[in-house]
């Protein structure tokens, strides 16, 4: 996938009908509340759909390895991490050149 949007916009809706977690890929559920990334990359309008626990999760990941993670990539990233980390828990670390 691509670096940054060219515009983005990031809301928490109530789902309408039933949708598709990018990052678990399980069902979210008519009527309950989501994360929702609008925004055009590359030329390309695109609409990223999130269980709250999941953007939770991908959030707090985010700031473990101090690095963006891109829609649908999270479980990659803490496979990795897991693989990594097997007989330690993972240290959350303050990442000094935080940004935001
Ligand atoms: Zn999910």
């Amino acid at each position: 996938m691509c670096d940054g949007p060219d515009f983005s916009t990031e809301t928490f809706p109530k789902a309408r009908k039933d949708y598709r977690c990018e990052e678990c890929t399980r069902p979210i559920r008519r009527g309950t509340y989501y994360h929702k990334l609008e925004g055009k990359w590359d030329g390309e309008f695109c609409t990223f759909r999130q269980h709250l626990r999941c953007h939770n999760i991908a959030m707090k990941l985010i700031k473990i390895i101090g690095e963006d993670i891109n829609f649908g990539e999270m479980r990659e990233v803490l496979k990795e991490i897991v693989s990594h980390n097997r007989r330690r828990r993972i240290v959350m670390r303050k990442n000094k050149n935080q940004e935001g």
